[in-house]
C-alpha cells in the first residue's frame, strides 16, 4: 500500500486553499474596490472545489490505501498523523449540509457590507438581523458538528480544538483574579508621557525600520514581502511565500512597528514549519479549510505576541534598537530617549478599542466578547439586547462608559465574518507566549543573553526546534508540554504581567 494517491490528493486541496488565500491577500492589498462582488464569489468557488475534492471518491480511495500504509507506524508519526486529521476532517466536513455550508458564505458576504456601514455611522440596528441570522447558522453549525456540554465548544473546536465554555471560563477566571491587583496598582501611578509617538511620521521611515526588524528576527524576504493594507494580517501560500501586511499612521507610530512585528511573528512560524510538510496535511487545516503551516489559532497568536510582547516590548530592545529608529526620525525623536519611547509604548491605560488595548487590559476585552459570544449560542443572550450587555460589561471590567456603538459592540470585523468562536484564541496566544519565554529561559540563557546584544538568532533556533518545524503535526497542548512540560497554563504570564506592571 502506498501513500503516493493520498499525498497527491491532499497536495490539490491545498493547492486550491493556497489559491483562495492569494485572491484573499489580493482583495486586501492590491483589489480595486468594484472587484469586491465577483472576488467573494471567485474564493467561495475555490473554498468549496477544496471541499468537494476532499470529501471526492478519489479521495475516499486513496486514505483507504493510506490508512493500511500507516499501520503499524507509531500514532505521532508524521504520516499516521495526517492521516488521522484527513479522516478527522472528512467525518467533519461530511455531517455539515453544503446548504448550510452555502448559507453561510453568502450571509458573510451580506453581513461584512452591513457591518461596514454599520459601524460608520455607528448604527447598530442596520447590523443586527445580520449578526441574528450569523448566530441561528452557528448554532445550526454546531449541531451539524456535535459537541458535549455546549454548542459554543463545537464553534471555539473550529479555531482552538480542545477548548471548551468550560475550560475557558476556568483559565478567564485564574487569568482575571491575577490581573486585577496589577490593573489596580498600574492605575494608580500617572501614565508615562507619549506625546511625542503623534509627530507626523513619515510612512517609508516606519516601513524601512519595520522591516529592517523584521529580517533581524529572522523574516526571509526571499519568501515573504511587506504590503500595506486596512486591517493587518499575515498569510501564507505554502512556507516558501508568506507576506506580512500593515498599516501607517502619521500621527501614531507604534502602529504599524509592533504591528510590524507582530505579523513578523506569524510570518516566522509559517517560513519555518519542515518542508516535508509543504503541501500535505500538516500544513492545511483540513477543518477550516485553510492554508496554514501553525497547528491552532492561539499557537499562532503565541508567536506573534511573542515577538511584539516578550522581544520588542521590553527597555532591552529599545536600549538596542532606539538609536536606529532615531536615525530615521532625527527631528521628531530629538527630544527622546530609548527609556522615555520603552515608557510609552508600553503604558497601560483601560480604553474602548480593543486592537489599542494595552498588554494589561487586552485580555478583559476578550473575556468580555467570550462572555457574550457564549451567552448568545446558548440562547441566554438576544441580539437586541447584546449593546446593553456589552455597555453593561465594559463598565463593569473597566470602568468605562462607552460613548457609541461604534466604539463598542460594532468595532470588531469577526463576528460578521461569521466567526463565532475565534477570539478566545488571542488570549491563549498570550498565555502560551509566555509560558514559552519562561521555558526558553530555563532552558537555553544563550538565548536570552543574546537579544540582550539583538541577536535573535539562537531564541529562533529554540522557537524553530519546539513549535515551528513540527506544523500540525502536534496539537496545541501536545505541542506545549513537549516544549515546556506542560498543558496550557496561565501562571507564566501572571508572572510576565506582575514583572512588567506590577
Ligand atoms: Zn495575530
Amino acid at each position: 500500500m502506498t501513500l503516493e494517491p493520498f499525498r497527491a490528493e491532499i497536495g490539490a486541496v491545498n493547492d486550491l486553499l493556497c489559491a483562495a488565500s492569494l485572491l484573499t491577500w489580493d482583495s486586501r492589498t492590491m483589489m480595486p474596490a468594484g472587484g469586491a462582488a465577483t472576488r467573494g464569489l471567485q474564493i467561495a468557488t475555490l473554498i468549496r472545489a477544496a471541499r468537494d475534492r476532499l470529501l471526492g471518491d478519489a479521495m475516499a480511495r486513496a486514505l483507504d490505501q493510506a490508512r493500511r500504509a500507516v499501520e503499524g507506524l507509531p500514532e505521532d508519526h508524521a504520516d499516521a498523523r495526517a492521516v488521522a486529521q484527513t479522516l478527522a476532517a472528512v467525518a467533519h466536513h461530511a455531517r455539515v449540509p453544503a446548504a448550510l455550508v452555502e448559507a453561510r458564505a453568502a450571509l458573510r458576504t451580506q453581513a461584512q457590507a452591513a457591518w461596514t456601514q454599520a459601524r460608520e455611522t455607528s448604527d447598530y440596528a442596520l447590523f443586527a438581523p445580520h449578526l441574528d441570522e450569523t448566530v441561528r447558522l452557528a448554532r445550526d453549525y454546531a449541531d451539524a458538528v456535535g459537541y458535549e456540554a455546549h454548542r459554543y465548544d463545537a464553534m471555539v473546536g473550529l479555531f482552538e480544538p480542545g477548548e471548551t465554555a468550560r475550560s475557558l471560563a476556568d483559565l478567564f477566571a485564574a487569568l482575571r483574579a491575577g490581573i486585577a491587583p496589577i490593573l489596580d496598582a498600574a492605575r494608580g501611578r500617572a501614565p508615562a508621557r507619549s506625546d511625542f509617538l503623534a509627530r507626523g511620521y513619515a510612512m517609508e521611515g516606519q516601513r524601512a525600520f519595520g522591516l529592517s526588524i523584521a529580517e533581524r528576527f529572522g523574516y526571509d524576504l526571499r519568501r515573504g514581502r511587506l504590503d500595506t493594507t486596512v486591517h493587518p494580517f499575515e498569510v501564507s501560500f505554502t512556507r516558501e511565500d508568506v507576506r506580512i501586511t500593515t498599516r501607517y499612521r502619521p500621527d501614531y507610530l507604534p502602529g504599524s512597528l509592533f504591528g510590524i512585528f507582530h505579523e513578523t511573528g506569524h510570518a516566522l512560524y509559517e517560513q519555518n514549519v519542515d518542508p516535508a510538510h509543504t503541501r500535505t496535511t500538516l500544513a492545511t487545516d483540513l477543518i477550516g479549510l485553510y492554508a496554514v503551516g501553525g497547528t491552532s489559532f492561539g499557537a499562532h497568536e503565541s508567536q506573534s505576541r511573542l515577538w511584539e510582547n516578550h522581544v520588542a516590548r521590553t527597555p532591552t530592545f529599545w536600549a538596542n534598537h532606539f538609536p536606529e529608529l532615531q536615525a530615521h526620525f532625527p527631528a521628531e525623536l530629538a527630544d527622546v530617549d530609548a527609556d522615555a519611547f520603552y515608557a510609552a509604548v508600553t503604558r497601560a491605560e483601560p480604553g474602548f478599542i480593543r486592537v489599542e488595548a494595552d498588554e494589561l487590559t487586552y485580555d478583559l476585552h476578550i473575556m468580555l466578547r467570550v462572555e457574550l459570544e457564549t451567552a448568545l449560542m446558548a440562547g441566554d443572550l438576544t441580539v437586541s439586547d447584546l449593546p446593553g450587555a456589552w455597555d453593561e460589561t465594559m463598565r463593569r471590567d473597566l470602568d468605562l462608559v462607552v460613548p457609541d456603538a461604534r466604539r463598542g459592540v460594532l468595532q470588531d470585523v469577526h463576528w460578521s465574518s461569521g466567526y463565532v468562536g475565534s477570539f478566545p484564541t488571542y488570549t491563549i496566544g498570550n498565555v502560551m507566549a509566555a509560558q514559552l519565554m519562561e521555558a526558553v529561559r530555563e532552558d537555553d540563557p544563550g538565548a536570552v543573553a543574546a537579544m540582550e546584544r539583538a541577536d535573535y538568532a539562537p531564541l529562533a533556533d529554540w522557537l524553530r526546534a519546539a513549535v515551528w518545524r513540527h506544523g500540525r503535526r502536534f496539537g496545541r497542548d501536545e505541542l506545549l508540554v513537549r516544549a515546556t512540560g506542560r498543558a496550557l497554563d496561565p501562571a507564566p504570564y501572571l508572572r510576565h504581567l506582575a514583572a512588567k506592571y506590577g
